[in-house]
């Protein structure tokens, strides 16, 4: 018998596969939506739907945006020679908090990970190498994926493919801790890291 009703249930499970929320934050979760007015939890709902329907991949960066291209695509400030390619949309946020960095962004949406399953045909290279072609005024790409063995692994095939293109492909500054997440790290180390690029050599 099951411990709860079937929408109770499908609601627990739901917010169960979301990352990082094992079962009891989902029950937790669950009951919390259950005990707001009908009103809020619309309004919750109508936020997932919105989100999800008004948010597209830029063309250009793949990151997510109301509009394509993107805010910082479309800015005519923005330094269009140099590229930094990141794992997730988070780690974009990361950088713009900085304050740093004025260049463009691309968005790999993951990493090269085999243990996971994810190859290099699962991110955006593709859409990486294509724009590269179409837009030669780019002479720089900084891999700015995490300090990880998938990080590092995705990072060297990106400047083996683009070795003979002669574009420049730098890596951040080994300041970041071995296995750290882009995403967690302070401003001021990123700032130092971004400034201190080294070329990688293939
Ligand atoms: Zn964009």
């Amino acid at each position: 018998m099951a411990r709860y009703s079937p929408s109770v249930q499908n609601l627990i499970s739901k917010l169960g596969s979301l990352p990082g929320i094992g079962g009891k934050s989902a029950q937790r979760l669950a009951f919390h939506i259950l005990s707001m007015s009908d009103e809020d939890a619309n309004s919750l709902a109508e936020a997932i739907k919105d989100a999800h329907k008004l948010t597209v991949r830029c063309s250009s960066c793949q990151n997510f945006t109301d509009s394509d291209p993107c805010p910082i695509c479309s800015d005519p400030l923005r330094d269009k020679s140099t590229v930094c390619v990141v794992e997730s949309p988070r780690d974009v946020s990361t950088f713009e908090r900085m304050h740093e960095y004025k260049g463009l962004y691309h968005v790999l949406h993951g990493v090269y990970n085999p243990v996971s399953g994810k190859s290099m045909n699962d991110i955006t290279l593709s859409q990486l190498f294509d724009r590269l072609s179409r837009h030669p005024e780019i002479k720089e790409v900084i891999m700015a994926t995490n300090q990880t063995a998938e990080g590092n692994a995705t990072a060297l095939y990106v400047s083996r493919l683009l070795s003979p293109s002669g574009i420049k492909v730098t890596r951040l500054a080994s300041g970041l801790p071995m296995g750290s997440d882009i995403e967690f790290t302070d401003d001021l180390t990123l700032a130092s890291a971004l400034k201190g690029r080294v070329n990688i050599t293939t």
